[in-house]
């Protein structure tokens, strides 16, 4: 399979334009999803602390070194620092558990969730803490960067970067940073193409990673009323012609649409079908016209707003 990648600025390492989303993947399942996902082509792994299934991710990870499909090198994995960790002290505290869990000794991309700062909860409590008790703890995003930068001083990081960052604390970051974000990782799908914060991240040389490309259907399990409420991207019929015209699946048109405007995808499925199907993105190239269709889309529907869940509205 041809992987294609996007070269990080400040750390010159490559990052593989498609990867594997490892949220809502169970724990009983994980360990072999992911050993599934290796071996169908996968080379980049989205993890982060609050997915509760880092120890499994790592599981599958060694199972599929041993089996020889892959190396440590060969692969890609990132993960996030929760919200619960954003002090200083915590911050090396949450990324050796989650190293450990992963079982590996260096990550190639740690980023910040959330520009949300939550009331710290020990290990021993609750591990992940998900949104905890809710109380808001803030601390500087300055301060919680400084700790990120101390990672990649340590060798153990390879590249730092944000999540859910709109583009004002981009900014912020982008004045004091001694070690410049390398990734914007933000949820991204026709219905919701976040064009303007993409290309001005690209243009102060940051990759974006796109998350949640497939728009509701991530959601509608949650029960989210926007995401029910919405037409499914698998049954919108422009996508469906496009996809018809290409003899390819909706899936693989929306992921095309992403890798060809340098967007990182991280498709996740636990079904080995869609899994191979997501994987087989560089084998056609969409026109001019059908990306102004798929462009046109854009409603903007935002699926993952804390605003909504959590009450706390970062994109207000
Ligand atoms: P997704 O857009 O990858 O969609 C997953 C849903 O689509 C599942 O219901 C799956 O069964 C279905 N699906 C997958 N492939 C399909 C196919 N070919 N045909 C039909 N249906 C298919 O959703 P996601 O999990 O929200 O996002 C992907 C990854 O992004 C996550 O697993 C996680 O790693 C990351 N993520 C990050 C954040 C963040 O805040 N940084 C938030 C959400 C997700």
């Amino acid at each position: 399979m041809a992987t294609q990648s996007l070269t990080l600025q400040p750390s010159g390492h490559k990052m593989p334009l498609l990867g594997f989303g490892t949220w809502k993947v169970s724990k009983d399942t994980t360990a072999n999803v992911v050993l599934k996902a290796i071996e169908a082509g996968y080379r980049l792994l989205d993890c982060a602390c609050d997915y509760g299934n880092e120890v499994q991710v790592g599981q599958g990870i060694k199972m599929a070194i041993e089996k020889g499909i892959v190396t440590r090198e060969e692969l890609f994995i990132t993960s996030k620092l929760w919200n619960t960790y954003h002090h200083k002290e915590h911050v090396p505290l949450a990324f050796a558990r989650t190293l450990k869990d992963l079982g590996l000794d260096y990550i190639d991309l740690y980023l910040i969730h959330f520009p949300i700062s939550l009331k710290y909860v020990p290990f021993e409590e609750l591990y992940p803490p998900e949104w905890g008790n809710m109380e808001q703890d803030p601390v500087p995003i300055h301060e919680t960067w400084a700790a990120m930068e101390d990672l990649v001083r340590s060798g153990k990081v390879r590249d730092i970067g944000v999540s859910n960052f709109p583009a004002i604390l981009l900014m912020d970051v982008l004045s004091y940073a001694k070690i410049k974000p390398a990734v914007l990782h933000i949820e991204v799908h026709p219905y919701l193409n976040n064009s303007q914060l993409i290309k001005f991240a690209q243009s102060k040389g940051l990759q974006i990673t796109g998350y949640s490309n497939f728009g509701p259907a991530s959601y509608v399990e949650l029960g989210s009323p926007t995401a029910q409420n919405a037409v499914p991207l698998f049954k919108e019929e422009r996508l469906s012609k496009i996809a018809a015209d290409h003899k390819k699946t909706v899936a693989q048109v929306i992921l095309r649409w992403l890798v060809q405007n340098n967007v990182a995808v991280i498709p996740k499925s636990s079904d080995p079908v869609r899994v191979a199907q997501n994987a087989d993105i560089f084998s056609f190239v969409l026109s001019e016209k059908e990306v102004e269709v798929i462009d046109g889309m854009n409603i903007p529907l935002r699926l993952n707003d804390p605003g909504a869940y959590a009450n706390i509205p970062i994109y207000a």
